[in-house]
């Protein structure tokens, strides 16, 4: 699949519910309202709308949400999609997670042929792990994150890094990371669905983050070997790789070879922008894949150049209505 600024759309990120366990203050309201469960793709749905994506040449799958291991039995489509890695037809399943379950699921996944998982932690300490997350409970995570290391997974942490609220704990996640033997993505807030809070507040530029870690550690660009749009760095006094995800202050558009299908069937091409295409009619009208075929083809003939997020005390408001837990993080 190529679009039309020449870029080859070969990863897909599925989100499986739009529900999380968690209420991260720059991610839901308190008060979210869910979609109803029978608006929901089922299992063996997301299934084959992945097998379609898969049979036009996405090559990596990234399950996500909301909190992807709340979909009952969504064990079973890690298994079920394993087929695809078995055949050679894709290189690498993987997850977004915020850890609360993976205690239970991470030697399940790892038997599903699932190497990595992505860890959202913007905090090593309790209360504030707590307050960020509005209930979340901080030891729940960190078995979680112990139990996918003993079973042999990589483990990324991502952290949303927040002026006021965690940046004097960057440094220690940097060190943490380094003893444990995890890579570290830091990522910028983006203004995505109205959330309780002022964002404009929250907002700190990676480049500053950056600026001041360079006291403390040495961090050696390293060449981008994952296609994303995290710039990494390679922390010498611990070994470990930093990555640094700034879609506010350096755009990544350009590199862009991914596109987002949510729970309902629903694919975005492009996270900052309303544009999306509607894959459950053209699935749920007829067994073979064909209208589907027709549909992801339109649908990627559309993606756009880019985003244009922008936040500041002009710009107070987010830009795209949905949360980041309805297209998929
Ligand atoms: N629940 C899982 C988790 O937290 O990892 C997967 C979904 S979550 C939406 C995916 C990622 O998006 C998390 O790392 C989260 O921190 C990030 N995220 C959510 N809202 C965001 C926002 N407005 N700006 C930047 N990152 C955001
Ligand atoms: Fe849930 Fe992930 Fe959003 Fe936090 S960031 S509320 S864990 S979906």
């Amino acid at each position: 699949m190529i679009d039309p600024f020449g870029r080859s759309i070969s990863y897909l990120r599925v989100s499986v519910t739009d529900r999380c366990d968690l209420r991260c203050v720059y991610c839901m309201t308190e008060d979210m309202t869910f979609l109803p469960k029978k608006d929901l793709l089922s299992l063996e749905e997301l299934d084959r709308m992945c097998g379609a994506f898969v049979s036009l040449g996405v090559r990596k799958l990234r399950i996500t949400g909301g909190e992807p291991l709340v979909r009952r039995d969504v064990l079973s489509l890690f298994q079920s999609l394993s087929r695809h890695l078995a055949t050679g037809a894709l290189e690498e399943l993987t997850l977004t997670t915020n850890g609360t379950q993976l205690e239970k699921y991470a030697e399940g996944l790892k038997a599903a042929g699932v190497k990595r998982v992505n860890v959202s932690l913007d905090s090593l300490d309790p209360e504030r792990f707590r307050a960020i997350t509005r209930w979340g409970n901080h030891a729940q995570v960190m078995t979680g994150i112990a139990a996918a290391k003993a079973a042999g997974l990589k483990v990324k942490i991502n952290c949303v890094a927040m002026r006021g609220v965690n940046e004097d704990e960057i440094d220690g996640l940097v060190a943490w990371c380094g003893r444990e033997g995890f890579d570290l993505v830091l990522i910028e807030t983006m203004p995505m669905g109205e959330v309780d809070g002022d964002r404009t507040s929250q907002y700190l530029p990676l480049s500053l983050v950056r600026a001041r870690l360079a006291h403390r550690w040495t961090l050696e660009p390293i060449p981008d070997m994952t296609g994303g749009p995290a710039r990494y760095t390679r922390c010498a006094e611990t070994g470990g790789r930093v990555g640094f995800i700034t879609p506010m202050t350096h755009n990544f558009c350009e590199s862009c070879n991914r596109v987002r299908l949510t729970c309902t069937g629903t694919l975005y091409m492009c996270l900052g922008q309303e544009d999306a295409a509607d894959l459950r009619t053209p699935l749920r009208a007829s067994e073979s894949d064909d209208l589907l075929f027709a549909a992801i083809a339109e649908a990627i003939g559309r993606k756009p150049k880019g985003h244009d997020f922008v936040i500041d005390r002009r710009h107070n408001r987010p830009a795209v209505s949905r949360t980041m837990s309805v297209t998929g993080g």
